[in-house]
């Protein structure tokens, strides 16, 4: 029970606040999110209304060009020390940040089309 009306999360019935269950769909008040999911598919498939699918987010994140970003961020400060750095330390760190952009760049693959 909820100390408020609820919206029910498989059927999006509103309930009230009394309600343990939505009167719609019989579906508890407190659900997890694999529970909420699966009770929302098999609803809204009897309902013949279209699936909602939740964004994969390890397939965003693989579309995301991790390698010329990450060229990106090491070039940067990379290039200002080798311009600006005074030591051999800051122009070797310098060095080898740009060294890494350049890896990063020579490594990066266009994803198919
Ligand atoms: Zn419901």
């Amino acid at each position: 029970m909820t100390p408020y009306a609820w919206s029910c999360l498989a059927c999006e019935a509103t309930n009230a606040a009394s309600a343990a269950r939505c009167g719609r769909c019989g579906w508890p008040a407190r659900a997890t999110r694999l529970q909420i999911e699966a009770t929302r598919a098999a609803y809204r498939q009897r309902a013949g209304l279209p699936l909602v699918v939740a964004p994969d987010t390890t397939a965003l994140a693989r579309q995301v060009p991790w390698l010329p970003i990450a060229a990106v961020v090491l070039l940067l400060p990379g290039w200002l020390l080798l311009a600006v750095g005074t030591g051999g330390s800051a122009i070797a760190f310098g060095g080898l940040l740009v060294a890494l952009a350049a890896l990063c760049v020579s490594s990066y693959r266009a994803p198919p089309r």
